[in-house]
């Protein structure tokens, strides 16, 4: 039995044999074989290259026409490369000198080629590190087995084990064979994080080296309440386990039958609760958890996992299926955020030293206007099914704001001209997620109708701590007393700009961080699906009169360490039965 301790991102207990995911974006782990196992995986390596040569010629047979003969230039490229012997020797070498597998002698082999491609100036040759990438892609595909195709296709029940998951990757899982995600990489508020909460699946992530000490097949559990996974459990803990996964259950279940009592104090403030979803599917969960709209539509996961981006028409049936959900309540739609760990099929390779300081979201946007017309358009176009509002992200200055609102007026003109119907008093929102922003707040506030407070990227920017590093999560959290600053002072902005505010980061998702929210002026927040009965429930137990008590109390402190206790305290003197 082994026991390592992570973080928990998504809660739930999940008991089940290991599925071990090599992940194809990201390292493969190393680990170390035998002597006498050498040859084997040199044949191994051998074999995978024949079979991705094999592939790829039959590939190459069926294209026809001019689109065909520009990927069979592709494709011959690629055989080159995998006919090339001095490939197939460096990658063998490896394993003979270093006794490593074959996976990992591939992947570092051919990453560090990439490596000395991408850092060539000229355009041509640095962008062949992008087929570099495939052609290892292509080969490790044949060496794992295909182990990824199969993770769409389960039959029966496992928990996912890998050192890192894409938020793609994880959106992908089907909930209901998957019982469990144990990551060696990730924090918690990383998007795949966000992903694991929002599909409701128990999940551990910064685990460090889990994936070196566990093999497909072995009983896991995965404590996605306490952040422990345990490995090979013995008899009594895992007997411990099954009763006190029995007993969870048992508690949301009850927590389910608040749903339709109002989310308002013990001294009759009425706070909105709305849900943030990453499909439309998930629109109908928000509303059985009680959720009374969508406060945050993150639209860029309509373009990950796909190679063509998606058209107008699918973005507009996309928010015209979440807006039939709710009516006339609100869905605000936030224009796409990529970038950072969030990559469309074109773009996945175009690596950039700094990503999450880099072209991201809104910038991405702006520079790439067909695009981000395209949805823009879908959006109004949508507007007149119900309550839309739209949303942009990652505003880092007032000049920001008024070009991406002069594209959004510019399709509203082209929408006149084909006498196609919107709504043109839809409310326009930014997301405060940037120091920058949110010292700026007073003067942003003039051009917009709401604020939404995005609390995982403005903790990540004001610390300079990776929200996805597992090396700094310790250094991550939302209440340290810089970040608390900066919510205040954006609140206070927004009420005296007399605009909407809510915040839709995790922390909204936090039953021991809501009662600080509620204290420092929040009235509408938006969250994670599963967890918004657990925070009706605490919001149903307080009075604003204590929540505001508590928030004078902490904005007088400065330790994060004492903020977080303090929270925890006065949350478990609430509501002793859950907490
Ligand atoms: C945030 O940054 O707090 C936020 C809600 O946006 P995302 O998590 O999608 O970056
Ligand atoms: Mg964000």
């Amino acid at each position: 039995m082994e026991i390592k301790k992570g973080i928990a991102v998504s809660p739930g207990i999940g008991i089940s044999k290991a599925m071990i995911i090599d992940s194809e974006d990201y390292l493969i782990p190393r680990r170390q074989i035998e002597f006498s196992q050498r040859m084997i995986e040199i044949q191994r390596v051998k074999n995978a290259f024949k079979a991705s040569i094999d592939e790829l010629a039959e590939m190459e047979v069926g294209k026809k026409g001019i689109e065909g003969e520009k990927i069979k230039d592709i494709f011959a490229v690629h055989l080159r490369f995998l006919r090339d012997k001095s490939l197939v020797k460096r990658i063998t070498d490896l394993i003979r000198d270093e006794f490593v597998t074959a996976e990992f002698a591939v992947s570092t082999t051919m990453r560090d080629i990439a490596g000395h491609f991408a850092k060539v100036k000229d355009h041509y040759i640095s962008e062949r590190a992008a087929d570099i990438y495939d052609i290892e892609r292509r080969v490790l595909k044949h060496l794992l087995g295909r182990k990824k195709e199969d993770l769409g296709r389960l039959k029966d029940e496992v928990a996912v084990v890998a050192r890192q998951l894409s938020p793609t990757e994880t959106a992908g899982l089907n909930k209901q064979f998957v019982k469990g995600i144990a990551t060696d990489a990730g924090g918690r508020t990383s998007h795949t994080a966000i992903v694991a909460r929002s599909l409701g699946i128990p999940a551990v992530v910064a685990l460090e080296d889990l994936t070196e000490h566990i093999e497909a097949g072995d009983t896991i559990i995965i404590d996605g309440n306490h952040g422990v996974v345990i490995v090979s459990p013995d008899e009594d803990t895992l007997k411990q386990y099954e009763k006190y996964a029995r007993e969870f259950v048992e508690l949301n279940e009850k927590l389910v039958l608040i749903r339709e009592k109002p989310a308002v104090t013990r001294d009759g403030v009425k706070i909105t609760m709305l849900g943030n979803i990453e499909f439309p599917e998930e629109a109908s969960t928000v509303l059985d958890k009680g959720g009374e709209g969508i406060g945050l539509y993150r639209t860029e996961f309509l373009y990950l996992n796909r190679v063509e981006e998606p058209t107008e028409e699918e973005h507009y049936k996309a928010y015209a299926d979440t807006v039939a959900v709710f009516g006339q309540r609100p869905v605000i739609i936030r224009t796409m955020d990529l970038g950072a760990d969030k990559f469309t099929q074109s773009k996945r390779f175009m690596r950039e030293p700094n990503p999450f300081l880099g072209l991201r979201s809104i910038r991405f946007c702006l520079r790439n206007l067909d695009m981000f017309k395209a949805q823009l358009r879908a959006i109004l176009r949508a507007s007149v099914l119900g309550e839309v509002k739209v949303m942009f992200p990652l505003i880092t200055n007032l000049q920001e704001l008024m070009q991406a609102k002069m594209i959004l007026h510019d399709v509203m003109e082209d929408l006149d001209e084909a006498s196609i119907s919107y709504n043109r008093n839809m409310e326009i929102g930014i997301m405060i997620e940037t120091p920058s922003a949110a010292l700026t707040g007073a003067s942003l506030a003039r051009d917009v109708d709401f604020f939404s407070i995005g609390t995982n990227d403005l903790t990540q920017y004001t610390l300079a701590v990776d929200r996805g590093n597992e090396l700094v999560s310790t250094l991550y959290s939302s209440v340290d007393p810089a970040v608390l600053r900066l919510i205040r002072t954006v609140i206070q902005d927004a009420q005296k700009g007399q605009i909407g505010l809510s915040v839709c980061g995790e922390m909204a998702s936090e039953p021991e961080q809501v009662m600080l929210l509620l204290g420092m002026g929040v009235r509408t927040i938006s969250l994670a699906p599963p967890m918004i009965p657990e925070v009706k429930q605490v919001i149903r137990s307080v009075t604003i009169e204590e929540c505001n008590r508590i928030a004078r109390k902490i904005l007088t402190m400065n330790s994060e360490r004492h903020i977080s206790s303090f929270l925890r305290n006065a949350t478990r003197k609430v509501l002793p039965e859950v907490f």
